[in-house]
């Protein structure tokens, strides 16, 4: 096979890999660790240069959002960017796996041309643990702290103040600071103060937190900080962002040592001044023997050049910075057995396959079952029933199988078979891009997960509708479809197995409740491809009611051009009325929309009284915006797009998806495409987002 070809299919499955996993992702419900999708993410975007794919048709990386209902948010001055990583799974031009060593060499290198050092000058780099917690921005004013800021989505994140202080996470004043001052740090949980937390939680009879990282991002989301005193949550600070006002010193190992005697914990006794790359390299090697010592977990190191003059000349590019590169532990890794591989229907019908593995103890937890991902994922690695295959467990992570030890193989077996019949209901399957479908919606398996999905926390959250309760309505009341949720009575339920008249009476009540919750909740929780959280939200606030969504979508689906073009324009450099919606998304999407079960199941439910129109804020109008018609476009640096346009519409003002004379403003953000040109032609005022909420004040 020609090797251009093998890089273009890998790329195009990467592809769909990343989006479905973005989407999981937002959608709350991740099926891989962060690390796992940034090496996949690295990978693409090799082969994205390698391929000469143009910067505005790659995917967007974007760090995990963290930004939680109720907390204000607020842009960041200097933008909390990731790291770029020396990754275990890189491989050169010939598709050779590339040692750790040789990755950051060629990191040290272009590092040193950048700054066009001369071979007698030295670069020294700063090599500190990468502890695994959550960021955190700290703004000291006059040595004491003002403000507290998670890392949100890199540009802008949540207050937390008021938790940091109350949990003593971070110190309250600073001695001998600038007047203004942020810095960068990391909240973490030691192993030991979150166990003894854990054992007061299961004293009281409640259940216990899953991991130190999690708990304490819990824990800094808590509405009500009262308390938090005692949990001994605690931070490592390692880095100034910014300041006003004062002098720093002039390397990154002198700051940790000045930020120290200023009374910040820092990570004091375990950083090391390397004189080159393989100096640093050898000391991270050292490390991770000792890091099971620590009673904080940590995740990797941070390799950084210290003189803090050379950062600024190094830049970096929108996703990391050029002046420093993380460093991975490789996790645990042991072998099993392959008993079996299960295949799982899923809501969408999706068919995931499961394996069933010798029960074996790494990563501190037994693991039997691991997930396979997808047919392609499962065929790339060519694991086999019967082969010794390798799992690896770090922390929290799901445990993966990685790879088989084609040594210890079996004379007898066979590739997995790509399932051709649903495993449930025999329907033939469908295939899409790297996915196998059951195409049947009354597939029994589908049924259960649809109604466990609708009635979920993200969805309907229907109180008291547990996956247990799940199944019983669908095999002993013969529940099939979400709308006939809503059909029970109380006396319904109060038979079934382990139901009191009490419980049933609060599901009940739970449905009342959940019949308000609106379109976007309404449209998550119908379980449609590619339609989550974010695409629901995008969906309702654009369309506004069930009718006029219903009607867009029967006109996308007879093909009528202007709906077309108005949401997936043809070129995909340009972006449509809908944030993140592709051709390819909107096709499946409006044909679901259309389609005669979806439509029954939003006829019932609006039959039973559930609320199908979107939560609209009342309009108050604000001079030079009512009235007006704005067209979006580019991806703007706070507001989403579908924001900004609520906005507009909160205020009196009409959002349109494509520009003409009629058009008053063209609100452009970063890579606009032809709209913005269009609009220069025609002489429309082009507005950026400071000046849109200036005119919304
Ligand atoms: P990542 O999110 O994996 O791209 O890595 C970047 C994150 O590592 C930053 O946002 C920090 O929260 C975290 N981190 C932990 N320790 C350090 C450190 N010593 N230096 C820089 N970043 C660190
Ligand atoms: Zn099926």
């Amino acid at each position: 096979m020609d090797p251009i070809d093998d890089r273009e299919r890998e790329f195009l499955a990467l592809t769909a890999q990343l989006r479905h996993h973005e989407a999981a992702y937002r959608a709350g419900a991740a099926e891989i660790p962060d690390s796992e999708f940034d090496e996949m993410f690295e990978r693409y975007q090799e082969l994205a240069t390698a391929l000469g794919i143009d910067a505005e048709e790659r995917l967007d990386a974007k760090p995990g959002a963290d930004h939680t209902d109720g907390f204000e948010t607020i842009a960041h001055e200097v933008p909390m960017l990731s790291l770029e990583k020396l990754s275990p799974n890189r491989r050169d031009s010939k598709g050779e796996a590339m040692p750790l060593g040789e990755q950051l060499a060629n990191w040290y290198d272009r590092r040193r041309k950048d700054l066009e050092l001369d071979d007698d000058t030295k670069l020294e780099l700063l090599v500190e643990p990468k502890v695994d917690g959550i960021s955190v921005s700290l703004l000291y004013q006059d040595g004491a702290l003002t403000r507290a800021v998670t890392r949100g989505d890199g540009r802008s994140g949540d207050v937390i103040t008021r938790q940091v202080l109350a949990a003593n996470a971070v110190p309250a004043t600073l001695k001998g600071m600038p007047k203004t001052i942020e810095i960068r740090g990391e909240l973490h949980w030691p192993r030991p103060a979150f166990e003894a937390y854990n054992e007061r939680l299961a004293a009281a009879g409640e259940s216990t937190l899953v991991n130190p990282r999690n708990g304490c991002a819990g824990l800094m989301k808590r509405k009500d900080p009262d308390g938090l005193g005692d949990a001994g949550v605690t931070s490592f600070l390692y880095q100034v962002a910014r300041y006003e006002g004062g002098e720093l010193p002039a390397t990154q190992g002198e700051v940790l040592a000045w930020l120290r005697k200023a009374g910040a914990p820092t990570y004091e006794g375990e950083y090391f001044l390397a004189e080159d790359g393989d100096a640093a390299l050898a000391y991270c090697d050292g490390y991770g023997e000792r890091r099971g010592n620590l009673d904080y977990d940590i995740d990797g190191m941070v390799i950084k050049v210290d003189r803090l003059a050379h950062w600024d000349l190094l830049g970096g590019t929108g996703h990391h910075p050029h002046w420093g590169i993380a460093y991975k532990f490789p996790p645990e890794r042991k072998t099993t057995i392959l008993e079996g591989v299960d295949v799982q229907v899923g809501k969408t019908g999706k068919l995931t396959p499961v394996a069933h593995l010798v029960p074996i103890f790494v990563g501190g937890t037994t693991v039997s079952r691991a997930s396979l991902h997808n047919f392609v994922e499962l065929a790339r690695k060519d694991v086999r029933v019967g082969d010794t295959v390798y799992v690896e467990k770090a922390g929290d992570i799901i445990p993966q199988v990685v790879a088989v030890d084609l040594a210890k193989r079996p004379t007898d077996t066979v590739p997995v078979p790509r399932p051709t019949r649903c495993p449930t209901c025999e329907s033939a399957v469908v295939e899409e891009e790297i996915f196998i479908y059951c195409p049947n919606p009354a597939c029994p398996d589908q049924i259960r997960e649809r109604l466990r999905h609708f009635a979920s926390r993200k969805a309907m959250d229907i109180d008291g509708l547990g996956e247990v309760l799940v199944e019983q309505v669908v095999t002993a009341l013969g529940v099939r479809s979400p709308d006939q949720l809503f059909g029970l009575k109380s006396t319904d339920l109060a038979g079934l197995d382990r139901m009191g008249k009490k419980s049933a009476d609060n599901v009940i009540r739970g449905l009342e409740v959940a019949k308000g919750r609106g379109l976007s909740r309404v449209l998550n929780a119908l379980a449609i491809r590619q339609v989550g959280e974010t695409m629901s939200e995008d969906l309702a606030a654009h369309f506004g009611t069930i009718e006029a969504l219903l009607a867009f979508a029967a006109r996308y689906v007879a093909g009528d051009e202007e709906a077309v073009e108005s949401v997936a324009p043809e070129k995909a450099s340009e972006r449509g009325a809908i944030e993140g919606m592709a051709k390819k998304s909107a096709d499946i999407i409006f044909a679901e929309l259309d389609s005669a079960p979806v439509r029954a199941i939003l006829a019932g439910l609006g039959a039973a009284g559930v609320e199908l129109n979107a939560k609209i804020a009342t309009v108050t109008e604000v001079d030079g915006v009512a009235g007006k018609t704005f067209v979006l476009t580019g991806a703007l640096p706070t507001l989403k797009r579908s924001e900004a346009g609520e906005r507009i519409k909160n205020a009196g003002g009409k959002v349109s998806g494509s520009v003409s004379k009629k058009t008053d403003f063209v609100l452009a953000g970063s890579d606009a495409g032809s709209k913005l040109a269009k609009a220069e032609k025609l002489g429309v005022t082009v507005i950026d987002e400071d000046a849109l909420l200036a005119m919304l004040e």
